[in-house]
């Protein structure tokens, strides 16, 4: 069984998320989609909330788990006996921050390996902070969010 873990904060899931997920899938039998705690980032969505959007998304793709760890990502992916994390490549400005983290968690555990993958190129200027952004100033995000998310974000910014 070749497992990957998809570590992220989701805070929303987006059609980005979704292409990578899509992608691992076809690399290994199961991909572990692993919603990070990580209470510096004040998330605009509860931990339940984006567990939820997960679930009706990424959830129901045949071979995806969804979950969500604490602490540190190596001592989860040997927990759940994955060889490798995935993590998403948009543009030059991710790598920086990206490579630092996969050569720390090299040195934290050397049996696990960061695999990076790109998305369509349709999706590779979108993030969550960006559609909470356009949904925020009343755009429309629905070509790039599934429709729950969309539906979620309305009721999020309609006061
Ligand atoms: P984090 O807080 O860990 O960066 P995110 O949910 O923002 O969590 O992202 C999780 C992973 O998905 C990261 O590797 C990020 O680069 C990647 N990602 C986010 N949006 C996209 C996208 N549109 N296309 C490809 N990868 C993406």
């Amino acid at each position: 069984m070749r497992r990957a873990i998809y570590p992220g904060s989701f805070d929303p899931v987006t059609n980005g998320h979704l292409d990578v997920i899509e992608r691992a899938r076809k690399l290994f039998d199961e991909v572990v989609v692993a919603l990070a705690h990580n209470d510096e980032k004040r998330p605009l969505f509860s931990l339940e909330e984006r567990l939820a959007l997960l679930r009706e998304t990424a959830g129901k793709i045949d071979g995806v788990r969804i979950t969500q760890f604490k602490g540190l990502l190596v001592e989860f992916a040997r927990a759940e006996k994955a060889g490798a994390v995935i993590r998403g490549l948009r543009a030059v400005s991710d790598f920086e921050f990206e490579f630092q983290m996969a050569l720390m968690n090299r040195k934290l555990d050397a049996a696990v390996e960061t695999i990076f993958l790109m998305p369509k190129e349709d999706y590779t200027y979108l993030s969550s902070r960006i559609v909470k952004e356009i949904a925020n100033l009343g755009g429309d995000v629905s070509s790039f969010v599934p429709t729950c998310v969309a539906k979620a974000l309305n009721r999020k910014f309609t006061r």
